[in-house]
C-alpha cells in the first residue's frame, strides 16, 4: 500500500505537533526532531538559562 505523497512524519519535540518530511531534510531526516527552524532554536535556547517553562511534553 504505497501512495505518492505519503511522506513520513514525526512529532516535534518542541511544540508537540506532527510534521511531514521535507525535501531539505532528505539527507538528515533521522536527525530532525523539530518541525521548523524556529522550534529548533527554541529547543536549543531553552537548554541554557535554566528555563523550564516551555518544557517539551508538558502539555496533556
Ligand atoms: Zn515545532
Amino acid at each position: 500500500m504505497r501512495r505518492k505523497g505519503d511522506l513520513p512524519t514525526k512529532t516535534c519535540v518542541t511544540c508537540g505537533r506532527p510534521f511531514a518530511w521535507r525535501k531539505k531534510w532528505e539527507r538528515c531526516w533521522e536527525e530532525v526532531l523539530t518541525c521548523s527552524e524556529r522550534c529548533r532554536r527554541v529547543r536549543r535556547g531553552s537548554r541554557r538559562g535554566g528555563g523550564g517553562a516551555s518544557a517539551p511534553g508538558a502539555m496533556p
